[in-house]
């Protein structure tokens, strides 16, 4: 990395309080701090923060009793200053504009760190899923994938499945742009089954991220993962992966999983594989594990966040380590797998306090990373084999953290300032190399 020499910003972090979704606080509260490093003018830092395009779209859907519901939807291209926007589209009752901006943020940055030719992007739509039939589902997401197709497409914006959508609304999205354009585009979205030119290994990709980088801090701090303890927030597609990869591959002591039923703690150490055998048999949740599984404890999920273990993984939710609870923490090393898990108070927190924090952008870019070449896979009209899938993966995180752990070194900062401070520059320089059009 090659920090430009130049005058420092005036001021910088303040503007954080100004947004009500932590996430994008947090983003533009780290956006502040890298500017400032950098020396960028207040104009750059306009340019860096403010989204390029977000597109707000009616999706009408006649309901199965014939009643017509209109629900509204968001795509926002935050930026394609390194290439296409990439970012996933979430079906969720709090999905607002905000949210959606703070994601797409979140992805510019995610994508620049581990250095993949995209910008950043996320779209949603506020809806609750759980009420919806599969045919109301399937109309809702034609129409949304209708609504914002001018400005989707493999080379401007991709987006992929997130916080309840899957491989299946993926195949209905490629479908519908294909239809309307009479021409295929296997690479208009990843996260496709396998039959519609899925990868292989995007399944467990992002948690396969979060394990080489809980192996790679580890060997930094001094940590034998084959002896260390885990706490494991959220079981869903990033919990469970990550708790089986850390449990089968790593030998490690996964004392405490959750999900939104609350925490189940074994000071002995969990049997993961028989926790996710019991989790597929009752619809994916851990509800009732204290009952099924002697020697099994149940605790709230905020005594899991201040478990005595070496590792923690917050992998659910956003907004987890705050002012309230990352005083608690006692972990050595966090590595999150959500996005957005630590917000500004709970990171100086943990700062101060000396905890290594792998950031969510670092850390849970293996999700990207293999949609990424899920997309080479598909301009391609190719397949790749899943060791290959996996040793690219392997190498992108590596270059990667050494990256970031480096500059963290050589400025004296914590991992996600330095995170942040290797994305922005990236970007920055992406943006100044093209100039401003027109
Ligand atoms: P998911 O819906 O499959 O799983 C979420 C899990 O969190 C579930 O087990 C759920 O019960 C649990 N949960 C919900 N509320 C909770 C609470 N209050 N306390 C504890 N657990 C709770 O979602 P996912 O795909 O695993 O995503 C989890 C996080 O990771 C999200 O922040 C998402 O944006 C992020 N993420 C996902 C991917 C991916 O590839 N799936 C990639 C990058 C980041």
């Amino acid at each position: 990395m090659t920090l430009r020499q130049a005058n420092p910003t005036p001021g910088g972090e303040g503007d954080a309080a100004h947004y009500t979704d932590p996430m994008l606080a947090m983003a533009n509260y780290q956006l502040d701090l890298a500017a400032k490093h950098l020396g960028f003018d207040q104009g750059m830092l306009d340019w860096l923060r403010t989204p390029e395009r977000v597109l707000e779209v009616a999706v009408p859907v006649k309901m199965d009793d014939g009643s017509l519901h209109t629900y509204t939807g968001y795509r926002v291209q935050h930026s394609t200053a390194r290439g296409p926007a990439k970012g996933g589209i979430r079906y969720h009752p709090n999905v607002t504009k905000e949210e959606v901006v703070a994601l797409a943020t979140l992805m510019t940055w995610k994508c620049s760190v581990v250095g993949l030719p995209f910008g950043g992007g996320k779209g949603g739509i506020a809806v609750d899923v759980r009420a919806l039939s599969r045919a109301e589902l399937e109309r809702l997401t034609r129409r949304y994938a209708f609504m914002i197709s001018p400005i989707v497409g493999s080379r401007r914006d991709i987006p992929a499945p997130d916080v309840d959508t899957d491989g299946q609304i993926m195949a209905w999205f490629d479908d519908t742009v294909t239809m309307i354009r009479g021409e295929a585009d296997p690479a208009v979205v990843t996260g496709k089954p396998l039959d519609l030119g899925g990868s292989l290994g995007r399944g467990e990709a992002t948690s396969r991220g979060m394990a080489h980088c809980t192996e790679f801090a580890a060997g930094r701090l001094g940590i034998d993962l084959s002896k260390a303890t885990l706490a494991v927030q959220g079981y869903g597609k990033v919990g469970r992966f990550y708790a089986e990869i850390m449990y089968n591959d790593y030998h490690s002591k996964v004392v405490a999983v959750s999900d939104i039923s609350g925490a189940y703690f074994c000071g002995d150490g969990l049997d993961i594989n028989a926790v996710s055998a019991y989790a597929k048999q009752h619809n994916g949740g851990l509800a009732g594990l204290t009952d099924a599984m002697s020697g099994v404890e149940f605790i709230s999920n905020e005594a899991l966040l201040a478990l005595d273990v070496d590792v923690l993984a917050p992998a659910a939710l956003e907004g987890q380590i705050t002012a309230r609870t990352a005083g608690d923490v006692k972990a050595k090393l966090v590595v999150e797998g959500a996005n957005g898990p630590t917000t500004i108070e709970g990171n100086t927190i943990l700062n101060d306090r000396g905890i290594v924090a792998v950031p969510d952008i670092l850390a849970n870019a293996g999700g990207v990373t293999v949609s990424y070449f899920e997309w080479v896979q598909g301009l391609q009209f190719d397949r790749w084999d899943l060791a290959t899938v996996d040793r690219r993966l392997l190498n992108v995180m590596k270059e990667s953290f050494d990256n970031v752990w480096d500059v963290a070194q050589q400025h004296k900062l914590g991992l996600r300032e330095a995170a942040f401070l290797v994305a922005v520059d990236r970007v920055a320089e992406s943006m100044t190399v093209r100039g401003l059009f027109p």
